[in-house]
């Protein structure tokens, strides 16, 4: 799954190069993979586009909204910009290709693809009050304006669970991903099975700093790049971001702190990584 940077960068990516343009049709190769009338777009000018956590919506001349869920193996491709899962360079050249699903025709004879190799992603077309409704149990997203470092510590206050699986319960923050949560805690001096509650100010201030520099830092550096390569960056290189690892990924290597070797264990099914030694509370 790609974590709320790599939507970002895609985000201001589609912002970009969107923005203005008129959807002549959409062919739908695999009737699963959009979920609405595709009548309804065409003909319709794309005005703007916003994300919530990971949900990224791209917003029509009609009020409608096309609401992008890439899941596992979901692509976007635009030109020679691929988001999303790798693809051998021999498919980018020809498509559609066998992994496409929908097309998107522009007015203007350009195209997007969505190429998805496992179905499970999907476009879905909805009204406002639809994509409020999708967005119900997603909290606060954490680049919005009100996540304060006040709002993020009553937040934690009222759960005794570890701090690790509350960062990533999306209902009440949204777009927080386990590479971020590891290396946040890290940062942050605070060991991942405290228990929420027993935050104290401080450390939650210190928590959302850190939460919130590393999402900038990885959007800038255009998404972050798991070790099978997953997410490429908008001019085809992968992203950076795995180079700044603390943690995350490191298990038995050095602490960039104090030399002890990170340790690795399951949280919530999820793997968990922090160092012994600075990250005692
Ligand atoms: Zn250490």
């Amino acid at each position: 799954m790609p974590e709320l940077p790599e939507v970002e960068v895609v985000r201001l990516f589609l912002d970009q190069h969107l923005i203005g343009k008129i959807i002549a049709n959409i062919e739908i190769l695999n009737p699963k993979s959009f979920i609405g009338n595709p009548k309804l777009v065409e003909g319709q000018k794309i005005t703007k586009t916003s994300r919530v956590g990971k949900q990224l919506s791209i917003y029509l001349g009609n009020n409608l909204i096309l609401l992008f869920h890439l899941k596992m193996t979901g692509q976007i491709i635009l030109g020679e910009f691929v988001f999303g899962h790798p693809t051998p360079k021999e498919d980018k050249s020809i498509l559609p290709n066998k992994s496409t699903r929908l097309v998107f025709n522009f007015s203007n004879g350009s195209k997007l693809f969505f190429n998805d190799q496992r179905k499970f992603g999907w476009v879905k077309l909805v009204t406002p009050d639809e994509l409020k409704d999708s967005q119900k149990n997603l909290g606060l997203d954490i680049l919005s304006s009100k996540f304060t470092p006040k709002y993020f510590y009553q937040q934690i206050q009222n759960t005794s669970r570890p701090i690790k699986i509350v960062l990533l319960d999306q209902s009440k923050f949204a777009g927080i991903g386990n590479i971020y949560a590891n290396d946040s805690l890290f940062l942050s001096k605070i060991n991942p099975l405290t228990p929420s509650s027993k935050l104290n100010f401080n450390q939650a201030s210190l928590l959302h700093h850190f939460l919130i520099q590393i999402m900038t830092d990885s959007i800038k550096a255009g998404g972050s790049t798991a070790k099978d390569n997953k997410y490429i960056h908008p001019d085809g290189s992968s992203g950076q971001h795995q180079f700044n690892f603390q943690v995350y990924q490191r298990a038995g290597e050095p602490c960039l702190v104090c030399q002890t070797p990170i340790k690795r264990i399951k949280i919530g099914g999820r793997g968990t990584f922090y160092c012994p030694k600075c990250q005692k509370n």
